[in-house]
């Protein structure tokens, strides 16, 4: 039986619509929620994205500002253009876009935006928040796989979970939402494929989601019966955006799946836009 598809634009609306009130509430009080960008360079994924962005947070009543600098600037003006955004009160939400180019560095770049304007909720301390089980203002992503896991309804109480992926923004988190309630988690990564056992970690999950950027890197036969599967892969494969999953297989034995465009992506835009209002309302 064909899977059900998790679609992840109708939860982003819904998200959105949430927001919208609050954004409202925000309003009536003179307060605008603000997101400012910050852009290095023209990569062209990057304007896909910050495209993508403004056009979210623009239809759900959210400022949205975009810095553009040339790939020549240092990382000394970048670090004092940061702190400028962390003390300007007109500005509430800050996104750092990537990639940089290789001279700055972008670990320390994020690190020095103040936790309660970080909006793609990257920094140690939301971070940390994150492993204390209490996400404020976790990283986006890892919020929207959550999210899309909850749609299904399943009860993730001792469930199998395996994680394809051990990124600090995607995977890692991912586990560490998952564990706090207490489904039994593997995270697999370059090691599990070069040992040659992604496919019998991938046999296991009950849950599985992956998040490495390797079109069809996951084989459709490999896929549990009854899976959930949460496809957070985004690969160009002539000229068509496909997952990590090879689709047209897993979903024949999936329960639930994830398309690809139209999944995980708007519903991490939507936790954007949710961690923004969140720090408004810190600030
Ligand atoms: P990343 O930092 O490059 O991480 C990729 C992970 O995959 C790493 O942990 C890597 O392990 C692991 N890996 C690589 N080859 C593997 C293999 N053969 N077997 C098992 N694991 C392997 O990437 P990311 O930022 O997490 O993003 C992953 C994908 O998700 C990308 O396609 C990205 O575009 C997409 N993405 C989508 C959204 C969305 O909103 N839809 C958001 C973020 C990311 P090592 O580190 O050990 O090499």
């Amino acid at each position: 039986m064909a899977a059900q598809l998790i679609e992840g634009k109708k939860i982003a609306v819904k998200i959105k619509e949430e927001l919208k009130k609050e954004i409202e509430d925000f309003k009536n009080r003179g307060i605008q929620p603000c997101l400012t960008s910050i852009q290095v360079g023209d990569d062209p994924g990057s304007n896909v994205y910050i495209r993508s962005q403004k056009r979210s947070c623009e239809n759900t009543g959210i400022k949205y500002q975009l810095h553009k600098f040339e790939e020549k600037i240092t990382q000394e003006e970048m670090v004092d253009f940061i702190q400028k955004l962390n003390q300007d009160k007109e500005v509430n939400g800050i996104i750092l876009q990537m990639p940089l180019p290789d001279h700055l560095n972008g670990r320390a770049l994020q690190r020095l935006i103040k936790p309660e304007k970080d909006a793609e909720g990257v920094s140690p301390a939301n971070m940390g928040m994150v492993v204390y089980g209490e996400p404020l203002m976790g990283p986006c992503t890892a919020m929207a796989v959550f999210e899309l896991i909850k749609s299904t309804g399943v009860d993730l109480y001792g469930k199998e979970v395996t994680i394809v992926g051990h990124s600090d923004i995607v995977g890692k988190p991912t586990a560490l939402l998952l564990l706090d309630k207490f489904a039994t988690t593997s995270v697999c990564h370059i090691g599990t494929g070069e040992r040659g056992t992604l496919p019998e970690y991938v046999r296991r999950g009950e849950i599985l989601i992956v998040a490495v950027g390797k079109a069809n890197l996951i084989k459709g036969e490999w896929v549990k019966e009854g899976a959930i599967v949460i496809d957070v892969g985004i690969n160009r494969v002539e000229g068509k955006i496909v997952g990590d999953v090879e689709f047209e297989v897993a979903k024949e034995r999936a329960s639930y799946i994830t398309p690809v465009p139209g999944g995980v992506g708007p519903v991490t835009t939507a936790m954007l836009l949710k961690n923004t209002v969140t720090a408004t309302k810190l600030q």
